[in-house]
């Protein structure tokens, strides 16, 4: 059977095809849409020097055609502030709810998430030899060491964090130094690894991450007074790294 030849749109198109139904009255900027490495399935959308700029986790870029379509919507009504088609909300989701894609994004982010962290040994401070200490100290050298590294940052803000997606321990560089005590670094990495021992529980739908049991076996921790009142002094007098 004869038919019209159906050209496959370029993403470009199907954005500025998007746009022209939300905004019928309004030309459509020049779209470009880039598929970038990103350590998990986002995507973002700007204006930019006068052009529309989508940028989309490279994990979609195989997705079919009424993904990346479904897609287009999200981001273009979240820009305008429309509400989303519940028919392309859906068929996202289910989407990203697929057993492969699933699998795909957990590898990815496992993959990508680990190469933001430092290596475990620092200048001052080895994370590994901490971690297997206080292992062996508090939890009976029970626990599975998760992966442990540095932050690329020196952030005082946030001295560690305890990420369950790629099972990392990571602590904040500004503590790999000689003015930070060893005790202080062991305090932090205690603090994340009770993050293992004590999982996020859900209280009338709100995250609880410190419960009452946590906080109660952080206290237990000897010198806790001590490297709480460096936290909150000498941490904030510290001279940034040249
Ligand atoms: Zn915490």
């Amino acid at each position: 059977m004869q038919g019209e030849r159906l050209e496959k749109e370029t993403p470009e198109q199907v954005y500025r095809r998007v746009f022209r139904e939300l905004k019928p009255r309004t030309a459509p900027p020049p779209v470009l849409v880039q598929y970038r490495r990103f350590a998990n399935v986002n995507s973002f959308i700007e204006f930019k020097e006068g052009r529309l700029l989508v940028r989309i986790s490279d994990l979609l870029q195989r997705a079919p055609e009424s993904v990346q379509e479904a897609l287009a919507w999200i981001l273009l009504c979240k820009l305008f502030r429309r509400r989303i088609p519940a028919r392309h909300r859906d068929r996202y989701r289910r989407y990203l709810n697929e057993d492969e894609v699933t699998r795909a994004v957990e590898r990815l982010r496992h993959e990508r998430g680990r190469k933001s962290i430092l290596p475990p040994a620092g200048e001052h401070h080895d994370l590994l030899r901490v971690f297997d200490e206080l292992n062996f100290r508090f939890f009976h050298g029970l626990m599975s060491q998760p992966v442990i590294g540095w932050s690329q940052t020196e952030s005082r803000n946030i001295l560690g964090h305890y990420d369950a997606a790629h099972n990392a321990i990571v602590l904040s560089r500004i503590l790999d130094r000689e003015e930070a005590p060893a005790l202080v670094v062991e305090y932090v990495m205690y603090h994340e690894m009770l993050h293992l021992r004590h999982p996020v529980e859900r209280r009338a739908g709100r995250r609880c991450i410190h419960t009452a049991e946590f906080r109660k076996a952080e206290e237990e921790f000897p010198g806790f007074e001590q490297a709480r009142n460096w936290m909150e002094t000498v941490l904030w007098r510290l001279p940034r790294r040249a």
